[in-house]
């Protein structure tokens, strides 16, 4: 017996087959027990004393309360065979649950549930409070719920078939999996993304993710089932070390994302202060009780979300292209925190849409910054291939140039190198004109040379060029202390043949008069000129007196040989031929030679012509060599 006085149950829930899935929230009735004081025996003594009331809606939700809450239900079985049921109450996050099943005042049984208590106490190995219970045919049965929670105070309480349950859950699990599964996928795609590109931002979306579905697995139950079934403290503070972590890891991935830093130093002063502010709280989020710090967490996750979605459309303004994902995402999370908060708070109801607007909200947000990331490292890449293929070309162009360089270079070196050439030719062609013209300039004055000391008619040197020789010799023979000999010729009575016969046979006949002279003159050394009209003179060096007397007389011995006819008469020639010899010296005079043959040959001429006169250095002394013909006989035969 459990109470002395009797309980009032409200209305009697009857079950049948029928009823397979049902809401209890507009079924039970609550009692609110603000000091938490209340045994279940006080409860139902004092049951009369206390208001218990009718909640309206589906599922019960007190938002954050200290109270301990009440509820009662009776059920019967109408239903002709057994029933067997569950009670679902779908909020892991419940400290204590107590459940006492009653019938006639006494307690039948009673369960004690809730995450203060290890996860494998439980009786069904479920994230979720199941309790099952049997009803006879036509049974009555009273249960009482005893629960108290530093979390939010919803209680999602359901009654439900096991095959009813088994399809819900399998619906929900399939959603849990998609979930997770996305998550999964984000975090190791942006994992590898960060572990090739090595940007922070990458690794910090990658925690964010991480604290996300570990909050949400907290939410769900999930990681005290599966992660930490008996860490009861750390399960305690795991929602709020997640919260804390995931407004910590948001706001580090918005700095990075957004580039804040460089583009916004104000916001980026904030952040970081922000940054400080969420790594205490989150040591905080450890070591303080979930009650005191879940408050600031759920506030400060507002601030984040807002200081973001500010952040990510100032961005979106200065033109930066990813942050168009990044904010839309945020408006999502927004969207779906606020919901969940409002939730939470009781402030709007709990249900299907309300409850998972976070699962929701987060999922597609951590999508679409993927896509915001995907999209930062597309446009940092077109970039930086702007950049790499702007560097292609430039260096493209420098090669061009460079070629062209190379091309004009050698071009120019080519040219240059014809020019040279040309200009080697035309130095060498000039240099071979100037040869040519100097070899013919030469050939002309030699020429000219040889015509101004020639004698025209007999081809013989003639007076000026003798006197050049005379002198030269004259000098040598001082030199060489040798004889030098002077023959003066004068042809005889030339005049007349001039007279009697005309100047060309003149002419002609002086021409035969040098020729017969010049072959007399046998050594190389002997000089032979004409030295006036019909005068001619020979210079013998290293010749004697003897020497030049028996060339004088060759001479006129060959003159006076001459057959020279004209139109048929035979002409005879003579000539008349001063000789002078002396071995030079510098006391002497050098014309006195000359002179000395002239005389001589005025001697001759005087003494009968057609002869030899030495002219002796003793005055006076003249030998003449006399000729057959008397002087001045002249032939005209
Ligand atoms: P000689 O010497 O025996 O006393 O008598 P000559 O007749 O030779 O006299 P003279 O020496 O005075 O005459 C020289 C002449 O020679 C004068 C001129 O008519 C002639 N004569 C001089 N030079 C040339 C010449 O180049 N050609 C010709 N045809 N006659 C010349
Ligand atoms: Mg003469
Ligand atoms: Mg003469």
């Amino acid at each position: 017996m459990l109470c002395h006085g009797d309980m009032v149950w409200g209305e009697v829930l009857a079950l049948d087959r029928s009823v397979t899935d049902i809401f209890l929230g507009p079924h039970v009735e609550v009692y609110e027990d603000k000091n938490g004081t209340l045994n279940l025996t006080e409860l139902i003594d004092k049951e009369n004393a206390f208001g218990w009331f009718m909640p309206e809606s589906d599922i019960l939700n007190f938002g954050f309360s200290d109270s301990v809450m009440w509820l009662k239900l009776k059920v019967r079985n109408d239903d002709p065979k057994p029933l067997s049921r569950l009670f679902e109450i779908a909020y892991p996050i419940l400290d204590y649950i107590q459940v006492f099943f009653i019938r006639d005042n006494t307690v039948l049984e009673s369960y004690l549930l809730g995450d203060k208590f290890p996860f494998p106490a439980r009786m069904v190995k479920h994230r979720n409070y199941l309790i099952p219970f049997e009803l006879g045919p036509s049974e009555s049965m009273e249960i009482i719920f005893r629960i108290r929670s530093t979390s939010s105070l919803q209680i999602p309480l359901n009654l439900m078939t096991v095959r009813s349950f088994i399809e819900k859950n399998q619906i929900r699990t399939l959603g849990f999996g998609i979930y997770y599964g996305v998550m999964l996928a984000m975090v190791l795609y942006n994992l590898f993304v960060f572990i090739s590109v090595k940007e922070a931002a990458y690794l910090y979306y990658v925690f964010y993710v991480i604290s996300m579905a570990l909050l949400l697995s907290c939410l769900n139950g999930f990681s005290f089932q599966y992660l930490w079934p008996e860490s009861i403290l750390w399960n305690n503070q795991s929602i709020a070390v997640s919260i804390g972590s995931v407004v910590l890891f948001a706001l580090l991935f918005t700095r990075k994302f957004l580039e804040l830093p460089g583009n916004k130093p104000r916001m980026n002063q904030v952040s970081i202060y922000m940054v400080i502010f969420f790594c205490v709280q989150l040591l905080l989020c450890y070591i303080l009780p979930y009650k005191a710090v879940i408050h600031l967490v759920i506030f400060t996750s507002v601030v984040m979300i807002f200081f973001s979605l500010f952040a990510g459309i100032l961005r979106w303004i200065d033109g930066y292209s990813s942050a168009r994902y990044y904010t839309i995402s945020w408006l999502l999370m927004l969207f779906g925190g606020v919901i969940l908060a409002l939730n939470k708070l009781a402030l709007i109801p709990r249900n299907t849409l309300t409850e998972n607007t976070l699962q929701y909200g987060s999922a597609i947000e951590v999508i679409l910054l993927s896509f915001a990331l995907a999209d930062r490292l597309s446009t940092e890449k077109i970039s930086r291939y702007g950049a790499q293929l702007a560097a292609l070309r430039n260096e493209k162009l420098v090669h061009q140039a460079q070629d062209k360089a190379l091309k004009l270079e050698k071009e120019a070196r080519l040219a240059q190198e014809e020019a040279l050439d040309i200009q080697k030719r035309a130095n060498e062609n000039l240099e071979n004109n100037v040869l040519l013209r100097t070899r013919e300039l030469e050939i002309a004055n030699l020429r000219l040379r040889e015509l101004s000391t020639t004698d025209s008619l007999t081809g013989l040197k003639n007076r000026r060029y003798f006197n050049e020789i005379y002198y030269k010799e004259y000098n040598r023979s001082i030199r060489d202390k040798t004889p030098l000999s002077c023959l003066i010729m004068d042809i005889d009575h030339f005049k007349r043949i001039n007279d009697n016969f005309g100047h060309l046979v003149g002419d002609e006949c002086l021409k035969e008069i040098a020729h017969a002279i010049e072959i007399q003159l046998h050594r190389s050394n002997d000089f032979l000129a004409r030295y006036g009209g019909e005068e001619f003179c020979a210079l013998l060096t290293s010749t004697g007196v003897e020497g030049a007397m028996q060339v004088a007389e060759n001479i006129r011995a060959c003159v006076e040989g001459i057959v020279f006819k004209v139109r048929g008469q035979n002409v005879n020639l003579t000539i008349s031929i001063g000789v002078a010899s002396e071995i030079p010296d510098h006391k002497k005079n050098a014309e006195a030679l000359l002179n000395q043959a002239d005389s001589a040959l005025y001697q001759a001429k005087s003494t009968g012509r057609n002869q030899v006169t030495f002219y002796g250095s003793d005055e006076g002394n003249i030998i003449s060599l006399s000729g057959l013909n008397t002087p001045g006989n002249m032939n005209e035969n």
